[in-house]
C-alpha cells in the first residue's frame, strides 16, 4: 500500500468536521514529499528538534504540529512556526509558549493536554487543573497563546470499553471547559488504532501515523 492511498482511504473515512494531523515522527522527508504531493498539509512530530529539521527542509505551506512532550527550553526553537501544540501540561509551559511567541510577533495555538489514560506513563493534567488554568488571573494575561481545546491518549490496550469510557472523559471534560471558555473547539484524540472509535466519541481532530506512513522502527 502506498502513502498516498493510505491517505485517501483514511480521509474518505472522516467526517468532514474532522482534521487529519499525518503523524510523521521518525519518517524521512521523501515519505512526508509523498503525503504533501497527495495534499496533505498538516503534520504532527512529537520532537521539537526533528520537527525544525523538517520545516526547514520542507515546503512553507505545511502547518507543523507538536504533538509530543515539551520540553519548555526547546520552546524557542518552534515558536516561530509551530501551528498548533498538543501537549502542553501546566501552566509554566504555556506561559514559555506566551514569552516565545511574543518575541515573534505571533499567537500561538495550544490543547491542553488532559490525562485519561490509567497508564501511569501517559502525561497530562487533571480536568480540575485544566479549569483552574483557564479561569485564573494569570492566565488571561497571556497575550500571545491562544487555547482552542484538549487533547488526551487513551490507555495502550485492547479492551475498547475502557478505550470508550476514556474518550468519554475526554469528551465531558471538553464540554465543562467551554462553559468558561467559548472559544474552545478542538478535541484531539485518536490515533491509528482507535481514531474511528475517538470520533464516535466526538474527537474533532485525529493523529494517525503508522497507518498512513507504515510502521516505525523506533
Ligand atoms: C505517535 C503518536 C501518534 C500516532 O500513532 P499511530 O499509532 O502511529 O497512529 C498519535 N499521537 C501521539 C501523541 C503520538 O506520539
Amino acid at each position: 500500500m502506498s502513502i498516498t492511498k493510505n491517505l485517501q482511504d483514511i480521509q474518505s473515512q472522516l467526517p468532514k468536521n474532522v482534521t487529519l494531523v499525518a503523524v510523521s515522527k521518525t519518517k524521512p522527508v521523501s515519505d512526508i514529499m509523498q503525503a504533501y504531493q497527495s495534499g496533505q498539509r498538516i503534520f504532527g512530530e512529537n520532537k521539537i528538534q526533528d520537527m525544525v529539521e523538517k520545516f526547514d527542509e520542507m515546503p512553507k505551506d505545511i502547518q507543523w504540529h507538536m504533538i509530543g512532550h515539551v520540553q519548555r527550553n526547546k520552546v524557542k526553537y518552534m515558536a516561530h512556526f509551530v501551528r498548533l501544540i498538543h501537549g502542553v501540561e501546566n501552566f509554566k509551559t504555556l506561559k514559555e509558549i506566551d514569552k516565545q511567541a511574543a518575541k515573534h510577533n505571533r499567537i500561538i495555538d495550544c490543547l491542553l493536554q488532559i490525562k485519561i489514560a490509567s497508564e501511569d506513563s501517559k502525561f497530562g493534567m487533571t480536568a480540575n487543573e485544566a479549569s483552574e488554568i483557564l479561569q485564573s488571573k494569570e492566565f488571561s494575561e497571556l497575550k500571545n497563546v491562544n487555547v482552542i481545546g484538549v487533547m488526551g491518549m487513551a490507555t495502550f490496550t485492547d479492551n475498547e470499553e475502557q478505550i470508550r469510557s476514556e474518550f468519554n472523559l475526554l469528551k465531558s471534560t471538553f464540554n465543562d471547559l467551554k462553559l468558561y471558555n467559548q472559544k474552545l473547539t478542538t478535541i484531539s484524540m485518536g490515533m491509528s488504532g482507535d481514531y474511528k472509535l475517538a470520533i464516535d466519541c466526538g474527537s474533532t481532530m485525529v493523529r494517525v501515523g503508522s497507518s498512513i506512513f507504515g510502521v516505525r522502527n523506533q
